[in-house]
């Protein structure tokens, strides 16, 4: 097999190599995968990659040999698992890799938001030891609708209720027994983003629930709501979120997602490939970037030492299962 590695960090390299099975070509980039890899994808069987490559129908198209892209990641949403099922090319992921990770970081961005921790750090390093405006707000009491139960959620949920907070969740496939067992109550979504004081978006992006936080789900949240987005940047209308920042109906943000991220990342990328309407969208979200009341981490919520290892262990997994059988472990398409 011709197995490709992308976006690499140096030490899973030499992890990998030790790992994979021996009589493969491997070859390992740091770099996203872009049509500019042709030559690279034309033998290709194996592709690996992060959520920043684009695994687009013309990145399949390049791979005529490719049989399985194995994401190193939860999320697939930057694979067009639709194009891989026609063309007979598998798709596995990491289905659990570090639910407690992203939770706790969910919990690092309510935390900053609510007790202020950015400005006043700002402030004690430039000197100034006054507390003025640095006024923060109890999370114990307060109500945090949680969108999406699954591996990530559950843990949000049992982190805010020992922080002393009411629980409420949405999810198309609820778990009522884990409901009573971790103390919160299933709600329909409107309820949710109506009742909450802190939401928490925990699901996957698809195409139908693209921008479920836009103008009009805001309007129906309570006025000085906090919005936490470590899912998907999909799932939130960046112009809509800037307005209601702007006039206050939501007090604050922390997105460890952005709309775009991808483009965000790479300027020269964006001008390249973007249309009118992606071009808007980047200019908007730094327009979120500079906000006092948001705090903006780069989809880095998986990011813990832990974590990293059990992606790349999960990955080798899933690679040697297809080479041995012909079938993927965690299969998603
Ligand atoms: P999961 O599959 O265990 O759970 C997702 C849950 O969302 C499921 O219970 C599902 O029924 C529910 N769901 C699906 N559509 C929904 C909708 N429209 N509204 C409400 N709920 C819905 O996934 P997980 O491991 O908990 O991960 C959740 C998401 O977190 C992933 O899809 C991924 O996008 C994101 N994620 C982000 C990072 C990061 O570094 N920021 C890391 C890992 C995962």
């Amino acid at each position: 097999m011709n197995i490709l590695f992308f976006e690499l960090e140096g030490w899973e390299r030499p992890y990998l190599e030790k790992r994979l099975p021996a009589g493969h070509a491997v070859d390992y980039y740091n770099h996203k995968v872009t049509g500019a890899d042709a030559q690279k994808l034309a033998g290709c069987d194996i592709l690996s990659t992060f959520i920043f490559s684009q695994v687009n129908a013309e990145i399949l198209r390049l791979a005529p040999a490719l049989k399985l892209v194995a994401t190193r990641s939860t999320g697939y949403d930057h694979i067009d698992c639709a194009a891989a099922k026609k063309n007979g090319i598998q798709v596995s992921n990491v289905p659990e890799y570090g639910s407690n990770t992203v939770a706790e970081h969910t919990f690092a961005l309510l935390l900053a938001l609510s007790r202020r921790v950015i400005p006043a750090y700002t402030r004690t390093r430039a000197g100034a030891f006054d507390t003025s405006g640095l006024r923060g707000f109890d999370l114990r009491g307060k109500l945090l609708g949680v969108v999406g139960t699954g591996n990530i959620g559950l843990h949000v949920i049992r982190m805010a209720t020992s922080f002393g907070m009411r629980v409420i969740a949405y999810d198309p496939f609820p778990r009522k027994s884990l409901a009573d067992i971790l103390n919160f109550e299933y709600v329909p979504f409107d309820a949710l983003i109506s009742e909450s004081d802190v939401i928490t978006l925990h699901c996957p992006a698809t195409e139908e629930n693209q921008h479920m936080v836009r103008a009009e789900s805001i309007a129906k949240m309570k006025r000085g709501v906090v919005l936490i987005n470590t899912s998907r940047g999909a799932l939130v209308n960046t112009h809509d979120l800037l307005v209601a920042l702007e006039n206050k109906h939501v007090a604050a943000a922390g997105l460890d997602v952005l709309e775009g991220e991808h483009y965000i990342k790479e300027d020269v990328q964006l001008l390249k490939d973007a249309n009118r309407a992606q071009l808007l969208a980047a200019i908007e979200t730094h327009k979120l970037l500079a906000r006092e009341n948001v705090i903006v981490t780069p989809h880095n919520a998986f990011n813990s030492e832990e974590a990293v290892q059990r992606i790349v262990t999960t990955t080798v997994e899933n690679i040697n299962t297809f080479i041995a059988t012909g079938k993927s472990a965690n299969p998603v398409a």
